[in-house]
């Protein structure tokens, strides 16, 4: 109900602006969030390529109104593209379909994700599609099997355990080629298209994982559950895949302890890094995975709202 609550306030720019001005709750935004300029973002990116980590570079922005905010996105990402190339940096891009006008101008998002993927491919960098709602799982599904028969097979995206489909999608994308991202999902699906409970999405999770790792293009776990990452270890040791055919990814300020341990023990690890201006719904998903963060940030922003 909490989760749901805060999913929906992505949605809220009252919400937002009372973020933007208070110290407190900027300091937890700033845990998840590496700044809102592309400098910021860069900075950032090369700390922590430094202490051996691979990024993938998110400038986040979702669920676009204007087809201008599609072109002023696709203009970042062919910043990050260039700078990535001439600074050496160990990084891939994530996009959203939506960012890109999915819901707008479906050909204005293919041409423009093609001109991304052109791009990326020219400079050996992987974009992954990140997954968003389910009212565009497929539509995200078909721009990766489009991207591949037009010869781009540095795309691929996120799939979600949550999702009853994703076991048929994992198939399907392996077979098209695809490297994926597999996640748990950290939208509020409704019942008859997602599971509810936390076992029956980790038990999905682990049924993904095992295939992926099996059979997966250079699979990509995207977790923190500590239980599911030693579990893929165990199955990737079990199956002699080698170390250096897959990775595990992690989020931006989350279990950093977990993601300096998987370095030293010779795991490639990739942190999603986002950076930007419309970090705020990004920030309310973070928020939903972890009640304690979400009561730290409520105090906070009663404070700003009771101070002067
Ligand atoms: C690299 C990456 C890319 C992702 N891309 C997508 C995507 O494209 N689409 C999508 O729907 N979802 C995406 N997600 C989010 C994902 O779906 C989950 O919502 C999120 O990762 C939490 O699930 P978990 O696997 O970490 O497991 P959980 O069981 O939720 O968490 C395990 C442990 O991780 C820690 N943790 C988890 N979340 C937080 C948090 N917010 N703050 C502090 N600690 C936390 C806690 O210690 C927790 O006990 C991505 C996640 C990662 C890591």
């Amino acid at each position: 109900m909490l989760r749901w609550a805060l999913i929906q306030a992505a949605d809220n720019t009252t919400l937002r602006d009372l973020t933007r001005n208070s110290r407190i709750a900027r300091q937890v935004v700033d845990r998840y969030i590496a700044g809102e300029s592309t400098a910021d973002g860069l900075a950032a990116a090369r700390s922590l390529a430094d202490a051996g980590i691979d990024l993938t570079l998110d400038h986040v922005g979702e669920f676009i109104a204007h087809l201008d905010q599609a072109q002023a996105a696709a203009d970042v990402y062919r910043e990050l593209l260039d700078r990535i190339g001439d600074d050496g940096l160990p990084a891939g891009v994530s996009v959203k379909p939506t960012q890109l006008g999915l819901l707008l101008d479906r050909e204005v998002c293919t041409n423009l994700l093609a001109d991304l993927a052109k791009r990326a491919h020219a400079a050996d960098v992987h974009v992954t599609l990140d997954m968003e709602d389910h009212t565009v799982t497929e539509s995200t599904v078909e721009l990766v099997e489009e991207a591949h028969a037009a010869g781009f097979t540095n795309v691929g995206c996120a799939v979600q355990s949550a999702l009853h489909r994703t076991a048929e999608d994992v198939r399907r994308l392996t077979r098209a080629g695809a490297s994926l991202r597999l996640c748990k999902g950290a939208y509020a699906e409704p019942s008859h298209l997602a599971y509810q409970r936390k076992p029956d999405v980790d038990r999905s999770y682990l049924e993904a994982a095992r295939y992926l790792v099996a059979e997966g293009v250079e699979p990509r776990f995207a977790t923190h559950d500590h239980r599911i990452v030693a579990a893929i270890k165990r199955e990737a040791a079990l199956l002699g895949r080698d170390r250096s055919t897959y990775e595990f990814q992690m989020l931006y300020g989350i279990r950093t302890d977990m993601q300096e341990a998987l370095v030293a023990d010779g795991y490639r690890l990739r942190v999603y890094l986002p950076f930007g201006e419309e970090w705020f719904a990004y920030f309310m998903r973070r928020l939903a995975e972890r009640p304690a963060n979400m009561i730290f940030f409520a105090r906070a922003l009663t404070g700003a709202l009771t101070s002067p």
